[in-house]
């Protein structure tokens, strides 16, 4: 199986890039962002929960978070691998994640960060917001806030997965193309 995280800060182009992946590497993409919102949109317990973090910027907590992704997990038992797309975002969530997979017997087989400066990420989250629909790319201090989080807790998780020689970087400026192709390059050595 081929699961990687793809890493990076909010607005670094995981999103993008994970869906053309997912076309060439036959991966389900498993984003905890889309999730979060599919059930806001439906106006569901845990989208209503959700929202008050989302709204701020900060996180949901990890609990919540891991269980979503475990059930997740759980409703595709045959899958070729997955591409986690904003997920794990705190080093309790890689610890649980960790787990959750061994016990399925299998293992994360990388995680590849794309590397993007905070004043680059602020400009395309802002733009983004023009088009995205989403309340928490169109307010700055709220970009500021996301990305001070990401900072803070979820950064470490590149060093987590770095102590298992599973951490890559890869520049995430460029055309779309580009960096799919420094994506791929770096997959297909693993
Ligand atoms: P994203 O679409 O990945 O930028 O996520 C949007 C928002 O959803 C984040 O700012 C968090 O509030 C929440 N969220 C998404 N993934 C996670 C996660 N792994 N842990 C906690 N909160 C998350």
């Amino acid at each position: 199986m081929l699961n990687l995280i793809l890493f990076g800060p909010p607005g670094s182009g995981k999103g993008t890039q994970a869906s053309k992946l997912v076309e060439k590497y036959n991966l389900l993409h498993i984003s905890t962002g889309d999730l979060f919102r599919y059930e806001l949109g439906n106006n569901t317990p845990l989208g209503i929960l959700a929202k008050e973090y989302m709204s701020k910027g900060q996180l949901v907590p990890d609990e919540v978070t891991v269980a979503m992704l475990e059930n997740k997990l759980n409703m595709h038992p045959d899958v070729n691998g997955y591409i986690l797309d904003g997920f794990p975002r705190t080093i309790p969530q890689a610890i649980a994640l960790d787990k959750l997979l061994e016990n399925k017997s299998q293992h994360i087989s990388a995680l590849i960060a794309l590397d993007v400066d905070d004043e680059e990420i602020v400009d395309r989250i802002l733009l983004r917001g023009k088009t995205s629909g989403r309340p928490d790319d169109n307010d700055e201090n709220i970009v500021r806030n996301r990305i001070q989080v990401y900072n803070n807790e979820t950064a470490p998780v590149f060093d987590h997965y770095d102590k298992k020689n599973k951490s890559i970087k890869v520049p995430g400026l460029g055309p779309i193309d580009q960096i799919f192709q420094r994506l791929c390059t770096a997959i297909d050595s693993l």
